[in-house]
């Protein structure tokens, strides 16, 4: 996953293509609008996301093909934005069943449990 940075001192707005970032992450994020006119009876199209950064300001995760998307990667080699890999949240581990701290530490046999 890849968090960007603004290191330019205006707003900056990506647009993620969606032949690039939603069809290799596996999820659209196009929003949808309906042409206007009779000529557009009926169709839709998809306009890309748009990612906002404004000044000093560090959006995502994002997934790795953000980097793919033509206005990102121009912007990248511009240096008006700045790519980093963005570590995913350690998974919580399952509670597991554990003798009582004290137990532990002064290890105590802990008190049998009574039976039924
Ligand atoms: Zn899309």
């Amino acid at each position: 996953m890849i968090r960007l940075e603004n290191l330019t001192r205006a707003p900056i707005s990506l647009h993620l293509e969606h032949d690039v970032y939603c069809v290799q992450s596996g999820k659209c994020l196009c929003t949808r609008q309906k042409l206007p006119g009779d000529a557009g009876k009926g169709k839709v199209r998809r306009v890309p996301f748009a990612i906002h950064l404004m000044v000093g300001v560090k959006a995502g995760p994002f997934h790795d093909s953000v980097l793919e998307c033509p206005d990102v990667a121009a912007a990248l080699a511009r240096g008006r934005i700045k790519a980093n890999v963005a570590i995913p949240p350690a998974k919580k581990k399952p509670v597991q069943a554990q003798a009582p701290k004290a137990a532990q530490a002064g290890r105590v046999a802990p008190k049998p449990e009574p039976k039924k």
